[in-house]
C-alpha cells in the first residue's frame, strides 16, 4: 500500500503519518526528517539542502527526487510507504506515480490533513523536536514528560531553525503556491481523503483511520 501525507507545515503529518506506518507496518518517509538527518551527520546531501531548509524554500527536485527513490530501492520498501513531505510539487508528484508505474505499483490513498492557518502558526510556533528520532512535541498541547527530553528515547529537545516565525510564513507561502495544487491534482483521480485535522492527536488518527477503512478496504 501506498499513503501520501498532503498538508500545510504543522497540519500533523509527521505524527500522523508516523502512526499510519506503525500500525499498517510500512515504512515511513519524511523527505524533512531525510534532509534534518543528512545535515546533523554533515553529509553532502545535508550540505546542499542546507541553504533552501533555512530560507523555507523546496530543495532542488533532482536531489530530493534522487534521495527519495534511493530509499524506496530498499528491501524493506516491497509492503508499501507512507510518504510525509513528499511529493511537495507536481514535478514530484509526477516522478513518484512514474517510479510506481515501472514496478506496476501506484499511491492508493492521499490523506490531505486541513487545518486553518490561524491553527498552524499556533502549532508550528510551538513545536520542539527530538534531535534523535525527530518526534514532535508541542509546548502547551503535547509536552514531553521531562522538560526538554524525548519520551521515547530521551533525546535532545530543540526548535526547528525553521520554526521562526519569518521562516513560518515563508514555508506557508511555498505551501499554498506549490504544493497545494496536489489536492486538485490526486482528487481528480478519485485518490483524495480529505481529513479535518482540528483537534488532538487521538481525535485526528480516529478520523484518518475512518476515512482509509471506508476506502482503501472497502
Ligand atoms: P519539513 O520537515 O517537511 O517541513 O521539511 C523541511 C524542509 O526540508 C523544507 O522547508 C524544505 O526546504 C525541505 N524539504 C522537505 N521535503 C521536501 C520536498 N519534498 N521537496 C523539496 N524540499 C523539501
Amino acid at each position: 500500500m501506498y499513503i501520501i501525507f498532503l498538508g500545510a507545515p504543522g497540519a500533523g503529518k509527521g505524527t500522523q503519518a508516523a502512526n499510519v506506518a506503525r500500525e499498517l507496518r510500512l515504512v515511513h518517509i519524511a523527505t524533512g526528517d531525510l534532509f534534518r538527518q543528512a545535515l546533523e551527520q554533515g553529509t553532502e546531501l545535508g550540505l546542499k539542502a542546507k541553504s533552501y531548509m533555512e530560507k523555507g524554500v523546496l530543495g532542488p527536485d533532482e536531489l530530493t527526487i534522487g534521495m527519495v527513490l534511493e530509499r524506496m530501492s530498499a528491501p524493506d520498501c516491497e509492503l508499501g510507504i507512507v510518504f510525509d513531505g513528499f511529493p511537495r510539487n507536481l514535478v514530484q508528484a509526477e516522478a513518484l506515480d512514474k517510479a510506481l508505474q515501472e514496478q506496476d505499483k501506484a499511491i492508493d490513498k492521499v490523506l490531505y490533513i486541513k487545518v486553518s492557518e490561524e491553527e498552524l502558526l499556533k502549532r508550528l510556533s510551538g513545536r520542539l523536536i527530538c534531535r534523535q528520532c525527530q518526534t514532535p512535541y508541542h509546548i502547551t498541547n503535547s509536552p514531553p514528560r521531562v522538560w526538554g527530553k524525548c519520551d521515547k528515547c530521551g533525546g535532545e529537545l530543540y526548535q526547528r531553525p525553521d520554526d521562526t516565525v519569518e521562516s513560518i510564513r515563508k514555508r506557508l507561502e511555498v505551501y499554498y503556491a506549490e504544493t497545494a495544487p496536489l489536492i486538485d491534482y490526486y482528487a481528480q483521480v478519485g485518490k483524495l481523503l480529505e481529513v479535518d485535522g482540528g483537534g488532538s492527536v487521538d481525535e485526528v488518527g480516529r478520523r484518518i483511520f475512518v476515512a482509509l477503512q471506508g476506502s482503501v478496504y472497502s
